[in-house]
């Protein structure tokens, strides 16, 4: 029989994954939320495929809206949770990504991680690749912010997971 190993993270953004900008008309389905005196588009296929992925994950907010997305997306969005949340020392709310690393690599340790995010940079790139070479897994899934999570990430991540499954 096969065991998995130690779940691995999804650490999960949610602009440009869960709530959509720079829609073009060909978005994917959703609805606009007021949230906090701003409008956000949330896709109703996101959520689906985050309870597709807890499946193989452990689920993680990776987001600049911290706390605020367990106040906000499982209730109106549908999204698993509430769910562990990483918090950052600063939150620059401008579309980069290096400013994640330092908490992620505190958050999680050596253990196996995929990270779904629509602002990775070659700083990511490049922690990805360190921990690779270290043989921890460790995959980067980006998203188009007009487009967010779509069914082809989650067979990536679904195969990044079963690859971590070891023979008993
Ligand atoms: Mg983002």
């Amino acid at each position: 029989m096969t065991v998995p190993a130690d779940r691995p993270l999804l650490l999960v953004d949610v602009d440009g994954v869960l709530a959509l900008f720079n829609l073009d008309g060909g978005e994917p389905a959703g609805m606009w939320h007021m949230i906090e005196g701003f409008a956000y588009y949330l896709t109703s296929g996101g959520p689906s495929l985050l309870h597709e992925a807890a499946e193989h994950f452990e689920l993680v907010w990776c987001t600049g809206w911290e706390d605020r997305a367990n106040d906000h997306l499982p209730r109106l969005a549908g999204t698993p949770g509430p769910l562990p949340v990483i918090k950052f020392a600063r939150n620059p709310g401008r579309a980069n990504a290096h400013w994640k690393l330092d908490e992620i690599a505190a958050y999680a340790g050596d253990r196996p991680v995929a990270w779904i995010d629509d602002a990775l940079d070659a700083n990511c790139d490049a922690w990805a690749a360190e921990r690779t070479a270290r043989g921890v897994p460790t995959l980067l899934v980006r998203t188009d912010p007009s487009r967010g999570f779509l069914p082809a990430h989650l067979e990536e991540l679904v195969a990044f997971a079963g690859g971590l499954v070891v023979a008993d």
